[in-house]
């Protein structure tokens, strides 16, 4: 029998341990099966290698819960400890790294510390979160001098008892006398709850109590049988080769993760590197939606099968958190802070190399398969434009593959729209004029009048589109992107100087006069130009430079000084429409007011904004007119 202080400076870590780790208990569960596993893959490491020549027995872990006890038990057939390893290894080690948390949290700011927590390896102390007293019982594979079992106690002091023991079988035994405030760690849904979130893929097989099952499986008369209930997948599909997988299997693999999801994933990535890092993982692509902030947080990150987290924010770049799926790799440093996980090298390549995968991917099925790669653009073009907003190496790569899609649904690459629409869209500057319209019901007649004109109109109708032409401007030479409403149609793509007003400036004076009778001028501002005759005599334009702010604005991107920004239009009055010259030249003060109206409302009828009672009074007055 041997007592002895622990080997640590600070004379009690438990209550800091306990309070800081206040949210995150339950994952002293996953760190003391996380050394279960350890211990058995050690000792089959070493009988691979012919070191252990006895038997490996059934491997399984039992957890195990005795509630008139208040005991919670890990039990493990691994390496075991001899008395002077678990003198090193728990006594001194183990002891020094929870030291060594408790004085980051000295040296950290407590946001730090609140980022870190949960993902700091604790370890086995972390059991000290949930217990008054912990035991170890052990007996190692070694035999001869000094490998007879041993057991250890502490009960949260520094202080520690040590002593042989009786144990016969090779291997060890944690044993947890929850503390008071813990004893939900004793009811058996709560465990499992834990065990399914933490130790879902662990690589040796964990049993926690039986299950009822119906043998022979599937049939209908089978008999009732209980069976140990075995909570994890021992080989999941990303550790297995992607040349022995078929598509069926994601998709089975994928119900699996998320068996609340309706819609089948488009296709997935299988991951496997062994250097300069270790990763693997399958990562799935999802039907992105218009919402994109819901859809982020549903990549499961694993450290060696143990399940680490579902935000991999900061591990990779942000649009590709929209993905779905696993990334299981030891080498992402998980105890420090988000913030400093971007500039770790290893994540840098990391993430690298995932990007690099993902653009692999989408690259091979738009040369392979076109057709459908067109057919799923819809559901990936938010995502892909995403990356090419916010990371400029995935645009150097998308650039070769991403697509416009027009508003006839021809979908074009850049390269084949610039070659489509040029020369004809080129202004007299020689700048390359994209037309496009977010809606094709609202901006019909807009866009009806610019095809008759030859042009070519591109349906921009996604949530990022705004940002994403912004981006598009600065990559393409000499190139501006303009709504179909912006302006004018001449004005749209200016070729040649405008031809003569037939108004002169009295005329276009006392017009404005008069239109300003009826129209608010603080929304809409008039505008004179020298239209051909065909154009309508009233027109609304939205100037793209505002419209665009404002879309942004709303998005909640960039733009942050911008509040609530007003709606604002110009009303261009074609002076060479034969109406307008009519207008003037109408004797009667209550006529010309009324044609003013009617031209009003068709130019707002044209935007899709006349409604209500405007409309109602429109039709009314227009069925008077027919009559
Ligand atoms: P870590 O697992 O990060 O090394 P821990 O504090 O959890 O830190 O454990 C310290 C050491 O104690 C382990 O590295 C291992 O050598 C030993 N150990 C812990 N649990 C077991 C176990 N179940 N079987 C054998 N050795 C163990």
């Amino acid at each position: 029998m041997q007592t002895g202080k622990i080997n640590v400076q600070t004379e009690n870590i438990f209550p800091i341990i306990k309070k800081f780790l206040y949210s995150e208990h339950e994952i002293f569960l996953r760190e003391l099966i996380s050394n279960a596993v350890d211990a058995t893959q050690k000792l089959k490491t070493l009988a691979s290698l012919g070191k252990y020549k006895g038997k490996l027995g059934d491997l399984t872990i039992q957890v195990k819960v005795n509630k008139k006890k208040k005991t919670l038990s890990v039990t493990d057939r691994g390496i075991g400890m001899t008395a002077d390893e678990l003198n090193k290894y728990i006594n001194q080690i183990a002891f020094s790294s929870a030291e060594e948390f408790v004085s980051q949290f000295k040296t950290k700011s407590e946001a730090e510390m609140n980022a870190i927590i949960g993902h700091f390896g604790l370890g086995f102390y972390s059991s000290f979160m949930v217990s008054d007293k912990v035991e170890i019982n052990t007996k190692t594979y070694r035999s001869g001098d000094g490998t007879e079992a041993v057991m250890w106690e502490c009960d949260g002091s520094p202080e520690y008892r040590m002593d042989t023991s009786k144990k016969k079988e090779r291997g060890t035994e944690v044993v947890l006398h929850m503390a008071d405030d813990s004893l939900e760690y004793l009811e058996d849904h709560r465990v499992l709850e834990i065990l399914k979130k933490y130790c879902r893929f662990l690589p040796v097989p964990i049993q926690f109590g039986t299950e009822k099952v119906y043998e022979p499986e599937g049939k209908d008369e089978g008999k009732e049988v209980e069976k140990p209930r075995i909570i994890n997948d021992t080989n999941p599909l990303w550790k297995q080769k992607p040349s022995e997988l078929k598509e069926e299997d994601y998709k089975k693999f994928y119900r699996e993760l998320y068996p609340y999801s309706f819609d089948e994933p488009l296709f997935h990535i299988h991951l496997n590197v062994d250097f300069p890092f270790n990763l693997t993982g399958i990562l799935y692509f999802p039907k992105v939606k218009r919402t994109l902030e819901i859809q982020k947080d549903k990549i499961q990150l694993y450290c060696n099968q143990v399940f680490v987290t579902d935000s991999v924010e900061g591990i990779v770049p942000d649009f590709l958190t929209l993905l779905h799926g696993v990334l299981d790799s030891p080498d992402i440093p998980l105890n420090v802070s988000r913030s400093f996980l971007q500039s770790d090298p290893n994540v840098k390549k990391i993430s690298n190399h995932i990007m690099k995968k993902v653009a692999d991917k989408l690259e091979e099925l738009f040369k392979e398969e076109r057709k459908n790669f067109e057919k799923k653009w819809d559901d990936i073009k938010v995502f892909i434009e995403y990356g090419i907003i916010s990371e400029a190496n995935f645009y150097d790569r998308a650039k070769q593959f991403c697509l416009f899609k027009n508003t006839d649904g021809k979908y074009f690459t850049f390269e084949e729209c610039r070659k489509h629409i040029e020369p004809a869209q080129k202004d007299k500057e020689g700048t390359l004029i994209y037309l496009y319209a977010t809606n094709l019901e609202e901006q019909y007649s807009y866009i009806q009048a610019v095809k008759e004109r030859g042009y070519d109109v591109l349906l921009l109708d996604g949530v990022l589109d705004s940002h994403f032409i912004n981006t598009l401007e600065q990559k393409f030479e000499k190139s501006h992107f303009t709504r179909v409403d912006a302006d004018t149609i001449e004005k749209l793509i200016k070729k040649e100087d405008a031809q003569p007003s037939k108004l002169n400036e009295d005329q276009q004076k006392s017009l404005k006069e008069l239109m300003e009778k009826q129209i608010d001028s603080k929304k809409y501002t008039i505008t004179f130009e020298s239209l051909s005759e065909k154009e309508a005599p009233f027109m609304l334009t939205q100037p793209e430079f505002m419209r665009r702010m404002k879309d942004m604005s709303a998005l909640g991107g960039g733009m942050g000084y911008m509040g609530e920004l007003p709606d604002h239009f110009n009303l261009v009055v074609n002076s060479n429409n034969s109406i307008i010259g009519k207008l003037l030249l109408e004797p009667d003060g209550g006529k010309q007011a009324a044609t003013i109206k009617q031209l009003f409302d068709l130019a707002l009828l044209a935007q899709g904004m006349l409604k209500g009672k405007e409309l109602a009074e429109f039709i009314r007055r227009s069925t008077g007119l027919v009559k």
